[in-house]
């Protein structure tokens, strides 16, 4: 994985990187993809969410469903966030997310724009788009989607075995979220 950006490398180069963010630096980037990227790419895309107003056949369908949408969304974040952390990614868009030394919960939406809608939200909207055949699909995806991602960017994610704090804390390991099935497999996991 000699091509990754490091933590150390990282810091070689942003030096005034502060050790960690208040609210109010971190207000305009936060409102601007919740209140801007968020509704806007879910409004112009919603035309593509087939199957958002039907109901579901089985419980069995939405079971089956949202274990596809997690493994898929699942990969496409962790792939998205290695190339993120190449030099070309991290100077220019990473580096914004890993202002944050520690992990914070609103933190899990603070990145540049172009990371917030490419590498958080396409995989959640490639995964719905192909798998999600109901309303049901939709709302459990998205509610597991969010509370996954605040919840790696808290302490708590200690308790219940994950370990995105530590790839704020070093950089080069736990690329992806719970339960960092892709990162056991090429040998980035560390506990
Ligand atoms: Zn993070
Ligand atoms: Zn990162």
């Amino acid at each position: 994985m000699t091509y990754i950006y490091t933590y150390a490398e990282i810091h070689a180069h942003f030096e005034t990187i502060p050790s960690s963010l208040t609210l109010k630096q971190m207000a305009p980037i936060l409102l601007y993809n919740n209140f801007i990227i968020t509704p806007v790419s879910g409004y112009l895309l919603a035309p593509y969410f087939s199957g958002l107003i039907n109901l579901p056949d089985s419980r069995l369908i939405v079971i089956k469903e949202l274990a596809l949408s997690l493994l898929l969304s699942g990969l496409l974040f962790t792939v998205a966030h290695l190339l993120l952390h190449t030099k070309i990614g991290m100077k220019n868009i990473h580096y914004v997310h890993h202002q944050l030394k520690v992990v914070d919960g609103l933190g899990a939406f603070y990145a540049h724009p172009i990371e917030h809608l490419f590498g958080n939200l396409l995989p959640v909207y490639i995964s719905l788009m192909l798998f999600a055949t109901n309303l049901v699909t939709y709302v459990l995806f998205i509610i597991i989607a969010i509370s996954n991602t605040v919840v790696a960017h808290t302490e708590f994610e200690n308790k219940i075995g994950g370990k995105h704090n530590i790839h704020h804390k070093v950089g080069s390991y736990n690329y992806g979220f719970m339960p960092y099935i892709i990162d056991r497999l090429i040998g980035t996991y560390r506990n």
